[in-house]
């Protein structure tokens, strides 16, 4: 089959095909700890899975428009104002998954010989969609293990050239748990807008914070049209399978954005949209005690890492992954060995851009009981190596 030019450059999902690897492992009969899966272990809390079902039930099961039902919206923009965005239904478009969010963001942005800066290290999409429509990523170091509340602005302004069109951020950031401040972002927004490059700022993990306060968000008003931002309900309301993500952009970026989805998914799942309004309006004590369990794994996590000889990792403010450093630049290797002869699953730091490399996401996604687990095999493991 000829395929279309574009095909060379598509390259495979790292977290998902280490997931995969693992998943067939498993099914194999293996007893792998997971510390590779980037979703929450959490079930949908269940009135939200009610208003789904009540939703299907009373006939809710048909076309919406890309800008979702209003309610949603409403619900949306009420929930978003504590952390200091302002916006209308205008200003919102809704997927079936943010992932889809960022692609059609991309495409709108980034052409032919554009350039993207990307955070680094960070979640690898980015990278692979900026290179799939024919753009070149940039990573910019953005990470000092050292001094880890650092946001470096001042090294995006440096790397920015006249085919820079968009800077895009992750925070609280996968894999680090690294969080902007508002301060930062407010810099960096307006270096961008000075620049005529759009900031994209993904904010999946948003809620998700275990040194607790929002996670910052760029300026109020998304009218001025040099931000946008990216997230969903995967992370915070526990619903990675249910597919629903958004953009929140200015009206006229948020119009081209409805265009993309009109012909590509034409919207969100609407039973799914009633079920992140029951989500959105409920109660969200829930998600305090999902927080408090979130930082309790971490704290466990952490200490259980500063066993393993020659490890170390910073203490991430938020998401819910230790990037633990190796002390060694071979993390796929790493990686594959823990699997092979540890049972233990993580995703190799190199997959988040250059400056991951000599580390290894392990997600503490999973039970208190499987973390010492795991930590102990990658413990045992790794002296094992030393000794040989
Ligand atoms: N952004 C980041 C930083 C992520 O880590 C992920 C999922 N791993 C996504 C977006 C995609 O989330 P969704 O399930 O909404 O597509």
């Amino acid at each position: 089959m000829r395929y279309a030019g574009r095909v060379g450059s598509l390259r495979p999902s790292a977290t998902m095909a280490a997931a995969a690897r693992v998943t067939e492992a498993i099914r194999s009969g293996k007893d792998i700890v997971r510390f590779d899966i980037g979703e929450p272990d959490f079930d949908t809390p269940d009135h939200i899975r009610a208003a789904a079902i009540d939703a299907i039930r009373k006939g809710f099961t048909h076309y919406t428009s890309a800008r979702g039902i209003p309610e949603l919206g409403a619900a949306l923009a009420q929930s978003l104002r504590p952390d200091g965005m302002e916006l209308g239904q205008e200003n919102l478009a809704f997927y079936p998954g943010s992932k889809l969010g960022v692609y059609s963001l991309l495409s709108l942005l980034v052409g032919d010989g554009d350039e993207a800066l990307i955070q680094d290290p960070v979640w690898p999409t980015y990278a692979s969609i900026v290179e799939y429509l024919g753009g070149s990523p940039s990573p910019v170091k953005a990470w000092d293990e050292a001094n880890p509340d650092s946001f470096p602005v001042e090294s995006f302004v440096a790397k920015m050239t006249p085919r820079t069109k968009v800077v895009v951020i992750n925070s609280p950031c996968n894999p680090t748990g690294s969080v902007a401040t508002k301060k930062a972002l407010e810099e960096l927004e307006e270096a961008c807008g000075s620049k005529g490059i759009v900031l994209v700022l993904d904010r999946i993990y948003s809620a998700i914070t275990c040194e607790g306060g929002p996670a910052g968000a760029p300026s109020a008003d998304p009218e001025k049209g040099n931000f946008v931002v990216v997230s969903g309900f995967s992370k915070e309301f526990a619903m990675t399978g249910w597919r629903l993500g958004y953009t929140v952009a200015s009206k006229e970026l948020t119009d081209l954005l409805v265009k993309v989805i009109d012909n590509t998914s034409t919207c969100a799942s609407a039973f799914v949209q009633k079920a992140a309004v029951a989500g959105l309006t409920g109660e969200r004590s829930w998600q305090k005690k999902m927080n408090d369990e979130y930082r309790a794994r971490r704290d466990i996590m952490l200490s259980e890492i500063s066993r393993v000889p020659g490890w170390s990792c910073t203490r991430p403010a938020g998401a819910f992954y230790c990037f633990a450093n190796i002390g060694s630049p071979d993390s796929v290797s790493l990686s594959d060995g823990l699997l092979r002869e540890a049972r233990v699953s993580s995703v190799a730091g190199g997959h988040f851009g250059p400056s991951g490399e000599g580390h290894i996401r392990l997600s503490y996604t999973t039970s208190r009981d499987r973390i010492v687990e795991g930590m102990g095999r990658i413990r045992r493991y790794v002296e094992s190596t030393r000794a040989g």
